[in-house]
């Protein structure tokens, strides 16, 4: 049994095998009272050939578009039909369907029109209507505390135009589900279909009214049911535009995907509007730090544009990732996780237990296939062999540097979730790129339990979670 306080790991094949009883208390300590131990694995990188797409992507993407260019005057916002005069906010409605009688399913806009010209940018929560993060931090975001003369956003200092929307699927957020009345998923449904089934038809409007005129896109998520994240952004690196606003949004996690087929990241995308995805906590939850982290990145974006005064805040290192692993259990029963969300753990340190209660003396240990961040880990205790329990991020690179910023007990302290920002140039900040594909082809692929109804054969396998 490896000995996790003092000693080694005396038999290599220990730290893969669950089906050792542990009846050891250590494994009952706090994480940080537990020894660290492995050797580094070779250091990785995302593959060249995704670096030099990338580094080409970015070639001459500097330079500010002239539809925006700082030396036009300012002009009106028109949005949903309305005029909305330089330095000025609305507030409107804008109906997720267009009908004459029955459910239009309105949902509130805040619309912060700058007195300068810059660009538009469009923030969206609750996509998921159970994901209550968006919705939070974007109704903060709408308040007195940020937008006002003097606030963070001062419509007479403001470049640009702001629209904020922080429920997007109104009728799922209402019946705290994640899913549309008709059982589909909206971020499957876009750039959806005005003439089609009930989620293509509000993807569509949305899609029309909303997203097609703006040059930037930050959509806010939380895991789906039974799991947690780690505040982490999701981008397409490759997409010059996206990359910008990924690594200005100033924290550590940046998992490099294009998302799956049909949700709003890959579609905006593919039009050329910069989108990235923020994920944090789980749904059906206040998750404080998740808020605390969006509000802190959405500033940074938004000081980073040039949009609104300030410089924007960097982390110490930012995490550049294209691959992951899966930790799952190999036993059935319930669940104890040692090292949730946001834990920097060792190969062959134990992340979680399983306990039976039809054989309440035998503990199972699951251990860490590498070294690397846990970003999402479960909350819900029960599991059947095969279940995954934690999402990781192999991490061979940048180790000192990651581990300047763990607390006691060794989860990372994002950025934005203490203390005072902290201002670098971008060239302060080192690069830790993670290597690898996502397992199952997509960033979450291995937690889908609940495919939305209709899909095709991508969906099936794709994330339920962004
Ligand atoms: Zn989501």
């Amino acid at each position: 049994m490896p000995n996790l306080l003092g000693g080694s790991l005396t038999d290599s094949t220990e730290g893969s095998d669950n089906e050792q009883i542990s009846d050891r208390p250590e494994s009952l300590l706090p994480r940080s009272k537990r020894r660290r131990f492995s050797p580094l694995k070779v250091a990785n990188q995302i593959p060249k050939r995704r670096r030099i797409e990338i580094e080409k992507a970015l070639e001459g993407s500097s330079g500010t578009p002239k539809k925006w260019s700082r030396q036009s005057g300012p002009k009106n916002h028109t949005f949903l039909r309305k005029r909305i005069p330089p330095g000025s906010i609305r507030r409107l409605e804008f109906d997720l369907l267009s009908v004459d009688i029955g459910e239009s399913w309105p949902v509130p806009i805040t619309v912060v029109h700058g007195a300068r010209p810059g660009p538009t940018i469009t923030l969206l929560g609750a996509v998921h209507g159970n994901e209550l993060v968006g919705p939070l931090a974007l109704t903060y975001l709408s308040g007195p505390n940020f937008i006002g003369s003097g606030k963070a956003i001062d419509p007479e200092a403001l470049s640009g135009t702001i629209r904020i929307v922080p429920i997007v699927n109104m009728p799922g957020y209402k019946t705290k589900s994640r899913y549309m009345p008709d059982g589909r998923d909206l971020n499957r449904s876009f750039p959806g279909k005005p003439d089609s089934n009930t989620s293509y038809r509000v993807a569509n409007r949305i899609w029309n009214k909303i997203i097609a005129g703006s040059d930037y896109v930050i959509d806010l998520h939380t895991a789906a049911v039974g799991r947690t994240n780690m505040p982490q952004i999701r981008a397409n690196l490759a997409h010059a535009s996206s990359n910008r606003i990924a690594r200005s949004f100033g924290i550590e996690a940046i998992l490099d995907n294009a998302g799956p087929k049909g949700s709003l990241r890959r579609v905006t995308n593919d039009a050329d509007i910069a989108c990235v995805t923020f994920e944090g906590g789980g749904p059906d939850e206040l998750d404080p730090e998740s808020v605390q982290v969006s509000l802190y990145g959405i500033l940074n974006v938004l000081r980073s544009l040039r949009m609104i005064p300030g410089h924007p805040s960097r982390p110490s290192f930012r995490i550049l990732a294209s691959g992951s692993l899966w930790i799952r259990s190999d036993q059935g029963g319930l669940l104890d996780v040692l090292a949730p969300a946001g834990s920097f753990v060792d190969e062959g340190e134990v992340v979680a237990t399983v306990t039976n209660p039809e054989s309440p003396s035998e503990s199972h240990d699951i251990v860490s296939p590498t070294r690397g961040l846990i970003i999402c880990s479960a909350t819900n205790p029960f599991v059947t062999a095969g279940t995954p329990v934690g999402h990781i991020l192999p991490v061979s690179k940048g180790v000192q540097t990651i581990r300047k910023r763990l607390d006691e007990d060794d989860c990372l302290v994002i950025s934005g979730a203490d203390g005072d920002p902290v201002w670098r140039d971008d060239d302060e900040v080192e690069d830790i790129t993670v290597d690898g594909e996502w397992s199952g082809g997509n960033v979450d692929a291995e937690w889908s339990t609940n495919p939305p109804t209709g899909s095709d054969e991508e969906a099936a396998e794709s994330d339920p979670h962004q």
